[in-house]
C-alpha cells in the first residue's frame, strides 16, 4: 500500500482513486504511526486535527471513535480524506518522511474512520453530535457548500437557529458540483451533506442567492446574524479572441455537467483537447476528458511547474493518465473555421533575470477541437453591495467580520487561507464561534 493514493491515474469515470482500507491493512498502516507529541502532522493540518489520537483509536480497532476525533475538528472529514492535497500538508509534515520509510497515509486512514462512522450513523440514525440549548437566536448561512455547512452545524452545536439559502437544488457546493468523479465517486457527497445536516436545527431554502430571492438587506433585518459561504459564481475569461468559439468551454461547466450526468447527461468531449490552467481544476478537467475519450489532452500553462498550484502528485496522476503537461506558453488566440474552434496560438513565456515572467516572440500553434478554461474563479460582486471587497474578496477581520456589523463571511469568497476545502471548513466552524460570542454581546 503506498502512502498517498496511487499515481497511476484512474481507468474509468468511476474508478475509485484510493479505495477504502481493509481492516487489516488500517490496523497495518496505524500501527507504524509513532503517536508524536506537538506533531507536526497536526500543525500542518489547516483545521487542526489531533492526528495521533484519531490513528492510535484506529489501532486499537475504535475506527468509529478515530471518526468522532476527526470530525469534531472538521465535519467535513469524509470529503476531506478523500481531496486533501495530503502530501503538501499533513503527509509531508509527517516525521516518517525521509530514509526508507514513508509518510503515514493519513489521508487513507481518516476516510476508513469517517467512512465507518457514516455507515454506522446511517443505520443507527444517531447523530454523532447534539446540539446545545436553544439560544433563542437566528442565524442565516448563504452558501451550502463547505464553509457554509460546517459554520451551520456548528452554530446548530452551538444551540443557535440555522437557515441556509443556496442557489442551487442540491447542498454540498464544489463537494457535490465541482471535484472530479474519480476523487469522489458516487453520491458521497450527498450522503456527507445529509449526514451533516442530520444534526437538526438547520432548514435550508434552495434556489435562493443574493439578488435571487433574498437579500443581504433583508437578511440582516430578519436574523440575528448572517454568515456568507458564497462561492465564486463568474469563470474568468482569458481576454483573447476567439473565446466565443464554439468548441471553447469553461473548466468547471464541464466537471458540473459531467458530475451530474445521471440528470443532464453528458457532456460531450473533442477528439483532441487543450486545457488552459494550472490549478486542480484544469487537472481534473484534463483527465476526465481523457476519461471520456479525448485522443489527446494538452494541459497548457503560462508559467513552470514550480508555479503550478497544482501539487507535483497531481502533475504525475495527469501524466500517468495520459496528458501532455506543457509548460511556459500563453494563450493569445483561440482560431477557428465556420464557427467551431481549430486551434490555439500560444507565445512562449520565460522569467527573466529578475525572476519575471516575460513573453518572447516564439509562437507555438496547437491544433485542436475543444479548449477548456481553467483559469480561475470570481467573485460575483455586484450581489455583496455595502460590503468592503479588496482583490475581488470579501475584507474580514481576524473574526471573520466584515465591514458591516452582524455580517461574517469566510471560505472561497474572502481571503483567509489556502484555497483548499479544508480551508473552507475551518472558516466555517471558526466563524461560527465569532458568531456565537457576537451574539453573547
Ligand atoms: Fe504519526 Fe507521522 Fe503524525 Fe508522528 S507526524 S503522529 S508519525 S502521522
Amino acid at each position: 500500500m503506498s502512502g498517498a493514493a496511487s499515481t497511476s491515474g484512474p481507468e474509468s469515470l468511476d474508478d475509485d482513486l484510493a479505495p477504502r482500507l481493509t481492516p487489516r491493512q488500517a490496523l497495518a498502516e496505524s500501527s507504524r504511526c509513532l503517536y508524536c507529541y506537538d506533531a507536526p502532522c497536526v500543525r500542518a493540518c489547516p483545521t487542526g486535527i489531533d492526528i495521533p489520537t484519531f490513528i492510535r483509536r484506529i489501532a486499537n480497532e475504535t475506527p468509529t471513535g478515530a471518526a468522532h476525533t476527526i470530525l469534531s475538528e472538521n465535519i467535513f472529514g469524509g470529503t476531506c480524506a478523500r481531496v486533501c492535497p495530503t502530501e503538501v500538508l499533513c503527509e509531508q509534515a509527517c516525521v516518517m518522511n525521509g530514509g526508507e520509510q514513508r509518510p503515514i497515509a493519513i489521508g487513507r486512514l481518516q476516510r476508513y474512520a469517517t467512512d465507518a462512522l457514516m455507515e454506522e450513523v446511517r443505520e443507527s440514525g444517531a447523530h454523532p453530535f447534539t446540539r446545545a440549548p436553544s439560544t433563542g437566536k437566528k442565524v442565516a448561512v448563504v452558501g451550502a457548500g463547505p464553509a457554509g455547512l460546517a459554520c451551520a452545524h456548528r452554530l446548530a452545536m452551538l444551540g443557535h437557529e440555522v437557515a441556509v439559502y443556496e442557489a442551487k437544488s442540491k447542498a454540498g457546493g464544489l463537494n457535490e458540483y465541482g471535484i472530479a468523479a474519480y476523487k469522489m465517486v458516487q453520491d458521497f457527497a450527498r450522503k456527507e451533506a445529509k449526514f451533516v445536516l442530520g444534526i437538526g436545527g438547520i432548514k435550508i431554502h434552495f434556489g435562493k442567492a443574493l439578488g435571487r430571492g433574498v437579500s443581504l438587506a433583508d437578511l440582516s433585518v430578519k436574523y440575528d446574524a448572517v454568515f456568507l459561504g458564497v462561492g465564486l459564481g463568474g469563470a474568468r475569461g482569458l481576454g483573447i479572441p476567439g473565446e466565443k468559439l464554439k468548441g471553447v468551454d469553461d473548466a468547471v461547466d464541464f466537471i458540473e455537467r459531467l458530475r451530474q450526468g445521471k440528470t443532464v447527461g453528458f457532456p460531450k468531449v473533442g477528439k483532441r483537447v487543450v486545457v488552459i490552467g494550472g490549478g486542480n481544476t484544469a487537472i481534473d478537467a484534463a483527465i476526465q476528458s481523457k476519461l471520456l475519450g479525448a485522443a489527446e489532452v494538452v494541459m497548457a500553462y503560462r508559467r513552470g511547474p514550480d508555479q503550478m498550484s497544482a501539487t507535483g502528485y497531481e502533475q504525475q496522476l495527469a501524466k500517468s493518465s495520459g496528458v501532455v503537461v506543457r509548460d511556459w506558453l500563453a494563450p493569445r488566440k483561440i482560431k477557428g473555421a465556420g464557427g467551431k474552434v481549430t486551434g490555439i496560438d500560444f507565445v512562449r513565456t520565460k522569467l527573466d533575470a529578475k525572476g519575471k515572467l516575460v513573453e518572447t516572440k516564439e509562437v507555438v500553434t496547437i491544433a485542436c477541437d475543444m479548449v477548456l478554461k481553467a483559469v480561475g474563479q470570481t467573485l460575483l460582486e455586484e450581489q455583496l453591495a455595502g460590503l468592503t471587497l479588496k482583490d475581488g474578496k470579501v475584507v474580514v477581520g481576524k473574526n471573520y467580520q466584515t465591514s458591516l456589523k452582524g455580517i461574517f463571511a469566510g471560505g472561497d469568497c474572502t481571503k483567509t487561507g489556502q484555497d483548499l476545502t479544508v480551508q473552507a471548513v475551518q472558516d466555517g466552524k471558526l466563524a461560527a464561534h465569532a458568531i456565537d460570542q457576537y451574539l453573547k454581546g
